[in-house]
């Protein structure tokens, strides 16, 4: 019941504010949140790797209202990036990146006075879906420098055929480029056999967004289920499969599936979030499991944060008792 309430409000400005204000919000976000600045993720990603764990870095923020933010989002990605290779950590971390940040949904009327004119592109280009195509490609392109990648996530489904068609174009230069499906749409399944299909890096998940009964499972057992035979195609196929997720069945069946499609503990790997079952990834790794941390940092946390909040109820008890004690 709590969790559609919580993500209606992950996208309300008068939330934000009143979340961000709230005394106790900052403890309570680090749990989740690596940090602000490239300076605080330095450490934490070093002592992930010094204990086996690998990577993924996101940059937080999404919803942006100007192009220039989109251009800020891809200089950020650059700076970690930059920071990445001075530390020689660029074989252990990769990074995760929303395409609204970059600019997809941003709503750009091409060719009119003040048109938008894009700056790398090759010339002038149109719309947000360009903007965002043109901000991330750089940043694959520096990725695969230091010998790492990048995986686009999967957020509400109005952005989804936008997503694949900009992963589609940067895997013909960067095949090692990810992306993220989720197990609660119904399209899911199909999305899996075309990306399994042509050797693509895939994160399943179950998915962080409210969505609606046309589009999407509501029901969370059958969510699961999905996610079983999404794992299975996944697991089958000529990809990397990579399974996003903190259930314990789930995992349990993923080693199973990958056991009978005779893969190797490198063929694929696993991933969960910062600050959630740390013991979990710790022991999974110590099995000589492929173990990928999703470590989130920046300023910009309110709606990753949210998101965390609607997954687990007990989130959101932690967050109301730190408020009222401070
Ligand atoms: P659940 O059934 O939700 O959780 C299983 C158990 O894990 C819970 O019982 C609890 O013990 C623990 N747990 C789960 N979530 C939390 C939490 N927030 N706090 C504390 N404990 C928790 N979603 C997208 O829509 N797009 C993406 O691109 C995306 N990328 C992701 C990347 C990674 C690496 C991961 C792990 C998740 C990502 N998600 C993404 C979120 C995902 O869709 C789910 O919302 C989230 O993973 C919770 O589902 P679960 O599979 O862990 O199972």
């Amino acid at each position: 019941m709590l969790g559609p309430v919580i993500l209606a409000a992950s996208r309300s400005d008068k939330m934000r504010r009143l979340v961000s204000a709230a005394p106790g919000t900052k403890q309570v976000v680090a749990r989740f949140i690596a940090g602000e600045i490239v300076d605080d993720v330095v450490p934490i990603v070093q002592d992930l790797s010094n204990r086996g764990l690998e990577v993924t870095l996101d940059v937080v923020g999404e919803d942006i209202t100007t192009v220039e933010q989109s251009y800020a989002a891809r200089d950020a990605y650059l700076e970690l990036i930059g920071r990445l290779k001075e530390l020689g950590l660029g074989e252990r971390a990769e990074m995760s990146v929303k395409l609204s940040m970059f600019g997809q949904s941003l709503k750009i009327e091409g060719g009119e006075p003040g048109g938008l004119s894009v700056e790398g592109g090759g010339g002038r280009r149109e719309g947000g879906h360009e903007l965002a195509l043109s901000n991330v490609r750089p940043v694959v392109a520096a990725a695969a420098e230091i010998g790492t990648t990048v995986t686009l996530d999967a957020e509400d489904h109005t952005t989804l055929d936008s997503m694949f068609a900009i992963h589609e174009e940067l895997r013909k230069d960067f095949p090692q480029t990810g992306c993220v499906i989720q197990a609660y749409l119904f399209r899911t399944e199909d999305d899996a056999r075309r990306l399994a299909a042509n050797g693509s890096r895939v994160r399943i998940v179950k998915g962080a967004y409210k969505e609606p009964a046309e589009v999407a499972i509501q029901d969370k057992p059958e969510i699961d289920k999905a996610y079983v035979r999404i794992m299975k195609i996944l697991m089958e196929g000529e990809g990397y499969p990579m399974i996003g997720s903190h259930d314990p069945r789930l995992i349990s069946i993923a080693q199973e599936l990958a056991r009978r499609a005779g893969r190797k503990l490198d063929a694929y790997e696993f991933q969960m979030l910062y600050g959630i079952r740390s013991e979990e990834q710790n022991r999974l790794a110590a099995e000589g499991h492929r173990m990928r941390v999703y470590t989130a940092y920046g300023t910009d946390w309110y709606g990753y944060f949210m998101r965390r909040l609607a997954e687990k109820p007990a989130n959101l008890l932690f967050f109301v008792r730190s408020i009222l004690t401070k």
